[in-house]
């Protein structure tokens, strides 16, 4: 068996000059958390790649597939490990490409020389495998341009690597080297999309969910804590807060006009998610609006919805998405299988026959004197339950 490594190469965190040691730092923490449940692998960086090594007891495509999903790495290559010696470096080509050698029509051979002690050039390295190699493989033609496989040599200080060209990484930011936010995560399709896009832009996340129990069911609170955990595979450990929302729903309905109920309700979700984030030392809030898409999206909606946000800004990052865009998204990162589960939300509850999508903001504050808003804030803030997830 050869041994394995994953050769990380970073993305963004590059250029983050003084910086960079905390990029560096933080990615590599974020990867030995990602990789504990996987396996014990050794994690380290030299000449700004990270080395992921993969012992025999551990399952390589896990590894890999963990890493895929740790931002702030742009490139990964799965490499083969051997001596530094020509013939160490040819024969494990064989071993470890055996398949993509089988199936190659034609070829070339890459070589990067790190360690420059190694006697031969690049170039003659390459030059002197490729030989070797289309020799003894004549139905794979060497080809300059257009090759079906490139081997890539790579000759550092210590071992050489083998591997068939790198695959993209999950790109971004490593999570926390831009704070934290506070994301509002329903049982919806955009919410985890929304998260997963900020948390891509190195934000930790801290969800908060609002649950109007029994208008919406034990099942429906677990399919959004499920949400919540397939979203950690990207953004890491992530607290979710459970505000119980049932009161504030129906003193919303008893005492104000039906038309204005969702966007009070919407402005009800923004303070009580304010108060919690700065809580948490959230310097944001995030949400899974698209505009347009519903009759709380518009911008008038919009406008009296953030009208009661005070000091944080709010992110919005699916708000110039199609929905079949952000479907594409909650696809790949896993999450819309869960989404479309057909359980209630608590936007659901209650919901105007006809919502008003051009709001007047003095009719809406005329409205809400009928509700005691900083006591129902309060007392869904102290009802607060938190589920650790990741
Ligand atoms: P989603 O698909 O994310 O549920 P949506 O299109 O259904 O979004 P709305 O129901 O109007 O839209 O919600 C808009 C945003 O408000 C959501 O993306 C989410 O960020 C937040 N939100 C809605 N309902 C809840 C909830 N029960 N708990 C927490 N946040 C919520
Ligand atoms: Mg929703």
């Amino acid at each position: 068996m050869t041994k394995e490594v994953l050769l990380l190469k970073c993305g963004e965190i590059v250029l983050k000059g003084l910086n960079r040691k905390r990029f560096e730092d933080k990615l590599l923490g974020n990867l030995k958390r990602r990789l504990k449940p996987v396996g014990e692998c050794g994690v380290s960086m030299r000449q700004s790649v990270i080395f992921v090594e993969i012992p025999e007891e551990v399952d390589g495509d896990a590894v890999m597939e963990a890493v895929r999903k740790v931002f702030g790495i742009a490139l990964i290559c799965r490499a083969g490990v051997c001596e530094k010696t020509l013939e160490a470096m040819q024969e494990t080509a064989e071993r470890y490409l055996a398949d993509e050698i089988a199936q190659a029509h034609s070829f070339k051979v890459e070589t990067k020389r790190a360690d420059k002690r190694f006697p031969l050039t690049s170039v003659q390295t390459s030059q002197h495998l490729g030989g070797e190699l289309a020799e003894k493989y004549p139905h794979m033609k060497p080809d300059m341009h257009n090759p079906e496989l490139t081997i890539h040599f790579e000759i550092r200080d210590q071992y050489a690597f083998v591997h068939a060209g790198p695959v993209p990484g999950a790109g971004g930011m490593p999570v926390g080297t831009n704070g934290r936010a506070a994301l509002l995560l329903s049982g919806g399709i955009d919410s985890p999309v929304a998260g997963y896009m900020m948390s891509k832009r190195g934000l930790e996340l801290v969800g908060i969910h609002f649950f109007s129990y029994p208008y919406t069911s034990e099942r429906a609170k677990e399919k959004v804590l499920e949400l919540g955990r397939r979203l950690t595979a990207y953004c890491g450990r992530m607290p979710v807060l459970v505000v119980p929302f049932t009161r504030i729903q129906e003193e919303i309905r008893d005492k104000c006009h039906e038309e204005l109920f969702t966007l009070i309700m919407r402005r009800f979700m923004m303070r009580i998610a304010e108060r919690l984030a700065l809580d948490y030392e959230c310097g944001g809030l995030v949400t899974g609006e698209s505009l347009g898409q519903v009759a709380s999206q518009t911008m008038p909606a919009m406008a009296v919805t953030n009208e009661v946000c005070r000091t944080l800004p709010v992110f919005r990052p699916c708000i110039g998405m199609d929905k079949e865009e952000i479907v594409q998204i909650a696809r790949k990162i896993d999450t819309f299988e869960t989404s479309i589960l057909p359980y209630e939300d608590c936007c659901t509850v209650f919901t105007p026959k006809h919502p008003n999508t051009k709001p007047k903001l003095y009719k809406i504050l005329e409205a809400e004197r009928a509700l005691d808003v900083d006591a129902l804030v309060d007392e869904a803030v102290a009802g607060t339950e938190r589920v650790i997830l990741g």
